[in-house]
């Protein structure tokens, strides 16, 4: 995919990140006709953690109808399926299943993303580089960043396409021994009893028991979860009726709580699924998010959150399959965990003796007492960290130390405009410098999932004005300016 640029130098737009949101922001722009330079240590475009290459258990969390890149054409990554492997052969999805309804692994997400922008650079204009931007500079005639090694390159925008930082429980360097969610290959290592603690309950825990079924453990398996919640299945479930377009931008949490507990009781009561009118909340959440008080979101957080967490980001059906198949051996510990002991003795794969790997000090809910549980191994499965200020990049530090950034609402990643223009510390919003996906939560709330991630490409790629002559002349205009958000 390596290729030179073809506009001049320092006029290509740069995207920082080369997960799902550099992929597709990428893709977006060279369908406009733009050079792009897209930087990424991971050096594989589209895939990210989400998509990289792994196991078909490790599945989407959605049916192929749901998770089209093409905010304009639904049916696109169900399409796309259908042409690539036809009917009944789609990996991982049964024979007799339509592509639209088709639960597919992750990886293969990652090559429809990956194939997304091979085709967007088949006239040319795209340059891959495998590496960590370290800094960037924006001025007004353009943005220069700077690579680990060095190197400067300079472009005439800039994309922040960075994605996901994780979290590590109670901060503590011992939560390196951990293992990834992801990583079977090394828990076959593990003795086939080997008492395994996960921290964290959500999606990333369904991945993780997965893979402990994949690679043959048959021991214990204790997740830790502040609330001790754990994701619903997804079903397809069948259409409801919208009772939420008509809703205004400004409601309460209170009284959207209410009303969508009532269709969802409705639901069960006539036969039907909660799900159906629970996902139809989906639609409206950004705008809703948008136009709320600090005050209201925190409302969301406190009262809402974990269970919007549990019924709305649900299982895909094989995950949720191996974790009903654990259940007799698996137990729920409702904590917040303080601290992660690793003996270094006796991490890793395969340890014989009998003294215990890992300790995990945690605070049950409710008490004050802090308890201490010996494990074989642990899995961190604990997480994002939105909060800017606690994420220890270069990029990260670098951007929030010039000021260009700075935090979003509730801290949830950065602040910008609606359609993704960073805004900096003097809030003003920078015309050279946008972000999508995980970084604008605090914007929207829900940010981070695929339909999400397209549509703010799309939308970048078409604000987004790399005018040669602005680009060379730096007396040409402003590149930034006040705010002036509608609340
Ligand atoms: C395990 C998992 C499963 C998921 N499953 C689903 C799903 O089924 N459906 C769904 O809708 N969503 C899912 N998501 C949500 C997912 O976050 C998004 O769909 C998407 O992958 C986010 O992409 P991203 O590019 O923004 O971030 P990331 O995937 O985090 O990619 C960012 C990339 O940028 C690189 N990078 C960061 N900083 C720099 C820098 N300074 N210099 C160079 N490179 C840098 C990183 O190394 C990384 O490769 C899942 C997420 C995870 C973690």
């Amino acid at each position: 995919m390596d290729g030179a640029a073809h506009k001049t130098p320092g006029t290509a737009v740069i995207v920082i990140g080369d997960g799902l949101s550099g992929a597709l922001a990428a893709a977006a722009l060279l369908n406009r006709g733009y050079g792009v330079t897209l930087i990424g240590v991971n050096g594989r475009p589209g895939q990210g953690t989400a998509y990289a290459d792994g196991a078909d258990i490790h599945q989407a969390n959605g049916p192929a109808s749901a998770l089209s890149a093409d905010p304009t054409d639904p049916d696109h990554f169900s399409n796309w399926l259908e042409a690539r492997y036809g009917r009944g052969g789609i990996p991982g999805a049964g024979a007799d299943i339509p592509a639209a309804d088709a639960f597919v692994p992750r990886w293969l997400y990652g090559r429809y993303a990956a194939e997304i922008l091979q085709a967007a650079a088949r006239g040319g204009g795209l340059t891959c580089l495998g590496a960590e931007v370290t800094d960037l500079e924006a001025g007004q005639s353009g943005v220069r960043v700077t690579l680990a090694d060095g190197r400067q390159v300079a472009g005439s925008h800039a994309v922040l396409a960075t994605g996901l930082h994780f979290t590590r429980p109670g901060r503590d360097p011992a939560a390196g021994a951990a293992f990834a969610p992801w990583d079977i290959a090394r828990m076959r290592a593990l003795p086939v009893l080997a008492d395994v603690a996960i921290i964290g309950s959500g999606l990333s825990m369904v991945d993780a028991v997965s893979s402990l079924a994949e690679a043959g453990h048959q021991g214990r398996i204790t997740v830790f979860s502040r609330h001790g919640r754990r994701p619903e299945p997804r079903r397809l479930a069948p259409e409801w009726p919208d009772y939420l377009t008509g809703l205004p931008d400004r409601i309460t949490i209170r009284a959207l709580f209410a009303l969508v507990v009532r269709q969802c009781r409705l639901a069960i009561v006539s036969g039907g699924d909660w799900q159906s009118p629970l996902d139809l909340v989906r639609a409206h959440i950004g705008r809703w998010w948008w136009a709320s008080d600090d005050v209201e979101r925190r409302r969301f957080l406190r009262h809402v959150r974990s269970l919007w967490e549990v019924h709305h980001h649900r299982a895909p059906p094989l995950g949720h399959a191996r974790v009903a198949a654990a259940a007799s051996r698996l137990t729920h510990i409702a904590a917040t965990v303080q601290r992660v002991e690793a003996d270094p003795g006796q991490t890793g794969p395969g340890h014989a003796d009998s003294r215990q790997a890992v300790t995990i000090h945690h605070r049950p809910r409710g008490g004050e007492a802090v308890l201490a549980l010996g494990f074989d191994a642990v899995i961190l499965s604990a997480g994002v960290e939105y909060d800017w200020r606690r994420i220890d990049r270069p990029l990260v530090r670098a951007l929030l130390r010039r000021g260009l950034v700075r935090p979003g609402p509730l801290a949830l990643g950065i602040d910008a405009t609606r359609e993704g223009r960073v805004i900096d510390r003097d809030g003003e919003a920078a015309l050279r410098l946008f972000a999508l996906g995980p970084l604008l939560r605090g914007l929207w709330w829900e940010s981070t999932a695929i339909p999400d991630i397209a549509r703010q490409s799309f939308e970048i790629a078409e604000i987004i004005n790399p005018e040669p002559a602005l680009v060379s002349d730096p007396g040409a205009g402003p590149w930034k300016e006040k705010v002036n958000e509608p609340d």
